[in-house]
This record gives structure tokens, sequence and C-alpha cells, in this order.
């Protein structure tokens, strides 16, 4: 089994749940004692929204390439960024390492093709919903069409997603607006399917609020890097 290093605490709420799915799938697959080996940085949250929100993404960047470079020199083989937002800097990560970068969008494309739909809704932070990074490579490379909610919803998830879940808040009344914008969205945009497309909503939501595929990021991304770690 290889080593995976976890590039983490974007936040730890969505980690804790990398580390446990990491070690669940190891087990199920290998069985009786067997877990998952991992290597984690953890960043301190604060110091990594505050960059983004500034637009400072080179800053950014340094300290995700400055954790991926550590990780590596520890000892891990593959690298796993824990959050779909920061993929946005998965190329320079990549670009720092001599070992793979196991990539959250293209682990969620394969899902989404063989799942056979085409036209996800995605819920995201507000980075990843308007940038090109993501929506981009799913079209590109995996011939998609996500969809992202209007302006308002878009507010209201991304707000949910700092405000809430990245400080570990649950509440009835988001689930009910997040499983309502993607009820507005299936009627007005003809979405087929929804991509959990923050690492931190499957606290919020799942497979059991909807009648259509529900993609989560968080799972369908440590199935791949077990998927990795294993081969
Ligand atoms: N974990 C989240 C994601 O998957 C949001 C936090 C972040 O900006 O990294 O995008």
């Amino acid at each position: 089994m290889k080593t995976l290093g976890l590039i983490g605490g974007m936040s730890w709420e969505s980690t804790a749940i990398y580390y446990r799915l990491l070690n669940e799938i190891v087990r199920e697959r290998l069985g009786g004692l067997h877990s998952a080996k991992l290597l984690l940085w953890s960043f301190d949250f604060a110091e990594i929204a505050e960059r983004q929100h500034a637009g400072d993404w080179a800053g950014a960047g340094a300290l995700l390439v400055e954790a991926a470079r550590k990780l590596e020199t520890g000892g891990a083989e593959g690298l796993v960024i824990c959050t779909n937002t920061m993929h946005k800097l998965a190329g320079e990560v990549q670009a720092a390492v001599s070992v793979p970068l196991i990539h959250i969008a293209d682990a969620t494309g394969r899902a989404v093709v063989e799942a056979g739909v085409k036209r996800p809704a995605l819920l995201a932070t507000r980075f990843t919903m308007e940038q090109e990074f993501y929506k981009g490579r799913l079209a590109e490379k995996y011939d998609l069409q996500p969809i992202v909610p209007d302006q308002a919803g878009r507010d209201m998830v991304h707000r949910v997603i700092y405000d809430e879940l990245c400080q570990g808040i649950v509440k009835p009344e988001s689930h009910a607006a997040y499983v309502g914008e993607v009820g507005r969205m299936r009627r007005e945009d003809q979405v087929d399917s929804v991509i959990m497309g923050c690492t931190e909503i499957t606290m919020l939501i799942g497979r059991g609020d909807f009648d259509f595929p529900v993609f989560d990021t968080t799972r369908i991304h440590a199935e791949a890097a077990v998927d990795f770690a294993l081969s």
C-alpha cells in the first residue's frame, strides 16, 4: 500500500471526514486490521480563507506548494488536496512535486460519466461555481454541462459553507435551502443530478434527499485515493 499525503485543514471538518473514509475504505477492501497509510498537513483555515477572499491565490498557492513539498519529503507517494476549491491551484502543486496528485474533478467527472448523466447542478463555494478551473475541466475532459445556481442561490450556498459547515454548524434551515435550490434548478434548468462540489456539503445533504444521482465529492475523492494507494 502506498502512503498518501493529505493537504487538509480546509476546513478540518471535511479533513476529519476524509480521514475516516480513507481508513474505512481500506478496511472494506483489505479487511481485518488494515488501515490507510497517511501523512496529514493541516492548515489553519483562517489563513487560507483570508487569502481566498482577498483574491491572493498566489499567496495561497505558495502555502499549498510548501505543504506538498514537505509531504513528499516526508514520504508521501501521492497527494490529495482535501477541498474542491483549492484545486484551482492543482497545477502549481503538481508542478512542485514528482509524486502524482489525485485530482478531485477527475474522480468526480469519471463518476458522473459512469452514471450516464450530463447536466449536474454544481453546489460549491463561489470560487468553484463562478471560475472555470472546475466547471471547465468537467466540460472539456468529460463533456459535461455543469449548471450553477443563480446569483442568490450561489450567495446562499457559499455563505452556508463558510459561516456554518466549515465551523461545524449544521442547520435544518440550511438543509432545506440546499434541497430547495436543487429542486428549483431541476425545474428551471433541467439539471439531471447534483454534484456536492465542496467537501463539507456531505455534512448537510446526501443521497437520501434526492431521487436522482448525487455525487459526493468527498467520498468519490477518497475512493479514488484508495484506488491509487492500493494500485
Ligand atoms: N472544502 C471546501 C471545498 O471543497 C471549501 C473550503 C475551501 O475553500 O477549501 O471547496
